[in-house]
């Protein structure tokens, strides 16, 4: 997936962004309706904030990051939880401090913090 930098008001920094589902390399009008805004900066610095870019909340683009698969598992922040959703204790993706993405099952966990 080729990501592009486009500046971030919220974090009024330059952010590398991508669409999940881009058909074509050539221009926005080859874009489908329901491709969806890919953050690769996503994290800290804009957690609890509604996404400028995409006017979804940081978490949901957080979890999408890890379900899209286009950062490596050894990249993320780990966390030793154990998953709501398949019951094994693994090192989660966290996605901000109070939520973690089970990389075995897909389930988004809470974090006591
Ligand atoms: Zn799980």
């Amino acid at each position: 997936m080729e990501s592009q930098p486009t500046y971030c008001p919220q974090c009024d920094k330059t952010v590398r962004v991508a669409w999940t589902s881009s058909v074509a390399h050539e221009a926005h009008a080859t874009i489908p309706d329901g491709g969806k805004l890919l953050c690769f900066d996503v994290g800290e610095d804009c957690e609890g904030m509604i996404c400028p870019l995409s006017r979804n909340s940081t978490l949901l683009m957080g979890v999408r990051l890890a379900r899209s698969g286009e950062v490596p598992y050894e990249v993320w922040p780990h966390d030793l939880l154990k998953c709501r959703g398949c019951g094994r204790k693994t090192g989660m993706e966290v996605l901000d401090s109070g939520h973690a993405f089970c990389p075995i099952c897909g389930t988004t966990n809470t974090r006591k913090i």
